[in-house]
């Protein structure tokens, strides 16, 4: 058996050893094997991320976009050689299947193709003779020292949201990553460290709650971006404001989608048990209830049955398997309690996932597709975040009922329609109050050239990350207005 590593952090362009003197375990969630133990960074090493983010802002900042760009060329190139260990990676830490993992990790390479653009993206703009003689520009510059703290969901992708605008911006960054999850990002750092990229202009630090309130503390950090759940969203939405910072906070979600009679039933199926239950549901975009309509409820409720039942759950390192476990037992524990509460309460298990046999893999923290039919609408099962392979069924009589029940939710990160019909689609996408809207897709994730755009409690701050608005969020604006000598004493 290989040596358990402890992870180190990258500061200043060094690898360095933690001072913590607390440390987690790193566990597969499939088989529960210690991969690695994590430090929980102490203030200290976030401060001397900031320090060493804050010299070298004074050079990066006047590097010619085109050539900051130029390491991220470099970046892509190195994901693109790296994509099949990066993948595996995120597999064995987090649970997904392969296939999901490369998804995730194509979308992340998305994001870097993105901020490649950034000589285009970041122009300003300017008018000539806003009065005689004078002229005002806009102009676009960095802000300094950024930071993200990431959830442990998309280990791979979730930095890649903000960081290489943050950088192609000209700012430089510290990455916070999951403490459940911080394998990726090491791998993802050894590459950019091949790169080249001066020292000081990405910093890793590995760590939890400490960690994190040193980022929002530190007077020298200028704007920070979190992805996680809705309570550490607030909680570090209103800290890090109150320290005069620019924001950008993803909360959770429970994502509804309707089945109209109209819809074709076989493709909905097949769609909403992939939002629902792919990567064992631990996706902000994951369906987590299903309203139908009228005849929808019989055609979808047998259905959606079938499909749940035939999913194959195992390791995601095994080709053939469809569903991976959830992140660790404490959320297995949690998940199935929800469901016991949810049954107690007059929901009826029609597909019960807890507790499966999976050979070979007894220890792992598996749950299979679950679903529940007759949720009351006020209940928890159909109200909190599950996070899990969990889906309820809620019936009603008419589009207005589904969308009046869909905008009830205190989340709007994603809100789907199943349907046939052009001018059904079009109220629905009018009417839902939500952020991202899939019509006939599971999993509305904006590509990286549009914002990943969550509302109400799923959303904390004004700018969303990717496309045009990271480009705003990790840029602040300068007007200059301005006359010369020449033209004042000129005769017009
Ligand atoms: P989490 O909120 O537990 O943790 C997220 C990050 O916050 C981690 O880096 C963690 O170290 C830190 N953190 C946790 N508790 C803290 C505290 N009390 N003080 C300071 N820092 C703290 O989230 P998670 O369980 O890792 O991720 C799952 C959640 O993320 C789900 O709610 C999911 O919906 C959400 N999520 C949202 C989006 C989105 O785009 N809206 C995307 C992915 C995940």
């Amino acid at each position: 058996m290989e040596p358990i590593i402890t992870l180190p952090n990258y500061i200043n362009g060094q690898w360095c050893a933690s001072i913590a003197t607390e440390f987690l375990d790193v566990t597969n969630p499939a088989t529960t094997e210690v991969l690695a133990k994590v430090p929980l960074s102490p203030t200290s090493e976030v401060n001397q991320a900031v320090e060493a983010a804050a010299e070298a802002f004074l050079t990066w900042r006047r590097t010619p976009p085109t050539e900051r760009v130029q390491y991220l060329f470099k970046l892509k190139n190195l994901l693109e050689e790296h994509f099949e260990d990066l993948s595996r990676i995120i597999t064995q830490e987090c649970g997904k299947t392969l296939a999901e993992s490369k998804g995730e990790m194509r979308r992340a390479i998305e994001n870097v193709e993105v901020a490649c653009g950034i000589p285009m993206m970041m122009q300003g703009t300017n008018l000539e003779d806003i009065a005689r003689g004078i002229d005002e520009i806009m102009i676009r510059q960095p802000l300094g020292v950024c930071a993200v703290i990431a959830p442990f969901n998309f280990p791979g992708m979730i930095p890649f949201w903000f960081m290489p605008y943050a950088l192609a911006c000209g700012n430089t960054y510290i990455v916070k990553p999951s403490e459940k999850v911080p394998l990726t990002m090491q791998k993802i750092f050894q590459l950019l460290e091949k790169t080249g990229l001066p020292k000081g202009v990405v910093n890793l630090v590995n760590g939890a709650k400490a960690a994190v309130d040193a980022i929002l503390d530190h007077p020298q950090i200028r704007a920070i971006s979190f992805v996680g759940s809705t309570p550490v969203a607030k909680y570090i939405y209103s800290r890090a404001a109150a320290n005069g910072k620019r924001m950008q906070c993803q909360g959770g979600a429970k994502n509804p989608i309707i089945v109209l009679p109209d819809a074709d039933i076989e493709m909905t199926t097949r769609i909403a048990a992939d939002s629902a239950f792919g990567c064992a549901g631990q996706r902000c975009l994951a369906a987590s209830f299903a309203v139908t309509v009228g005849e929808a409820q019989r055609t979808f409720t047998e259905a959606i049955a079938e499909t749940a039942k035939k999913r194959v759950v195992g390791n995601g390192l095994d080709p053939n398997v469809e569903m991976g476990p959830v992140i660790n037992a404490q959320s297995k524990v949690r998940i199935e309690g929800l469901i016991r509460k949810g049954a107690n309460e007059g929901a009826r298990l029609l597909v019960d996932g807890r507790y499966p046999n999976i050979p070979g893999y007894e220890a792992g923290n598996f749950i299979k597709p679950t679903i529940l039919q007759d949720v009351d609408p006020d209940s928890e099962l159909a109200r909190a975040e599950i996070f899990g392979p969990v889906l309820s069924l809620l019936h009603v009589d008419t589009i207005d009922q589904a969308i009046s029940l869909v905008n009830s939710g205190q989340y709007g990160n994603m809100a789907c329609l199943f349907t046939t019909s052009g001018a059904a689609a079009r109220k629905f996408r009018y009417e839902a109050e939500a952020g991202n809207i899939g019509i006939n897709i599971g999993v509305a994730a904006p590509m990286a050239f549009f914002p990943f755009s969550g509302w109400k409690e799923s959303f904390f701050g004004d700018l969303h990350g990717q496309g045009n608005h990271a480009v705003e969020f990790f840029t602040q604006t300068k007007v200059v207005v301005e006359r010369w000598p020449g033209d004042w004493s000129r005769q017009f």
